[in-house]
């Protein structure tokens, strides 16, 4: 029994052995040491290599703290910028010579016809300009003024700057009218509005912004009561203020009160026959003549 029993126990303990040996070897290969991961360590880095490289930010939204991020290659040691002086354009002063002396100013002329529409046949604004401005000089004269037209209609003065284009160009007025010693300044002209043919009217035109815009307002409110007065059934004129960088240039450079009147809308019937009535134009004349004589008076 014995003999019988030891055998199997001595085949149990080799069956034993082996199945150790065989748990040790698959242990080792189970579970690498370092070594293992060191050799292995290529195909490992590259699984975890986008992880541990640093991401592309190329294309990365720029957020508004960069954007906004001060300038740090200007020397905080440097002088702040000093803001160029500001120069408004300068005005000739006269004396007061006790003469009141009023500059006008009749619209375009030579080569330069103005505005124009059919309803003024073969004329364009030059041709009401001018003899509104012709009317208007009779009419202060008598009312004890003296008038200085900028041009006549048959010549303009040369001692103004003159680039040779015969188109007497606002600079060049302006250029002149500083030569007077003159106490207003009125520049006559037409409107148009093509695209809509119903508007209609008179507007009287200041530049804010200038030495003079308190006194052009007062004037601009005695001329439109007196356009008004004179033309009681017609559309009310009205007084345009305008920003001195957008202003009519005759009107933010003239060196005295000064106004813009546009006289109406030669794009509108009404206007257009009316400005072409010697009778209108003597009526309408007569209103800025009392509007400038009631302001100086
Ligand atoms: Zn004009």
């Amino acid at each position: 029994m014995k003999k019988l029993t030891s055998f199997p126990r001595r085949i149990l303990c080799a069956i034993l052995s082996v199945v150790f040996v065989f748990l040790l070897s698959a242990c080792r290969d189970a579970v690498p040491t370092g070594g293992d991961l060191s050799a292995d360590g290529g195909g490992v880095g590259r699984d975890t290599g986008t992880v541990s490289t640093p991401p592309d930010t190329s294309d990365a939204p720029v957020t508004d703290a960069q954007t906004d991020a001060p300038d740090t290659t200007v020397p905080e040691t440097d002088p702040p910028a000093t803001e160029p002086p500001v120069t408004g354009p300068t005005y000739p002063s006269f004396s007061d010579d006790g003469v009141l002396t009023i500059c006008l100013d009749a619209g375009h002329g030579f080569g330069d016809v103005g505005t124009d529409s059919a309803f003024l046949g073969d004329k364009s604004e030059k041709d009401i300009t001018l003899p509104i401005v012709l009317k208007l000089k009779d009419k202060l004269e008598a009312l004890g003024f003296t008038v200085i037209l900028t041009h006549d209609g048959q010549t303009f003065p040369k001692s103004a700057i003159d680039n040779g284009d015969n188109l007497f160009n606002p600079k060049e007025r302006i250029s002149y009218a500083h030569t007077l010693n003159i106490d207003y300044f009125l520049s006559i002209h037409c409107d148009s509005y093509e695209a809509d043919s119903s508007v209609k009217g008179t507007r009287v035109y200041y530049s804010m912004g200038t030495p003079y815009e308190s006194d052009s307002s007062t004037a601009a409110v005695k001329i439109t009561k007196g356009i008004n007065d004179a033309l009681p059934n017609a559309k009310k004129t009205v007084i345009r203020n305008m920003e001195f960088d957008s202003a009519y240039y005759v009107i933010r450079m003239a060196h005295v009160p000064s106004a813009l009147i546009e006289i109406g809308f030669v794009t509108n019937q009404t206007d257009a026959e009316n400005m072409l009535s010697e009778d209108w134009q003597n009526t309408f004349a007569d209103g800025i003549a009392n509007g400038l004589n009631d302001y100086f008076t």
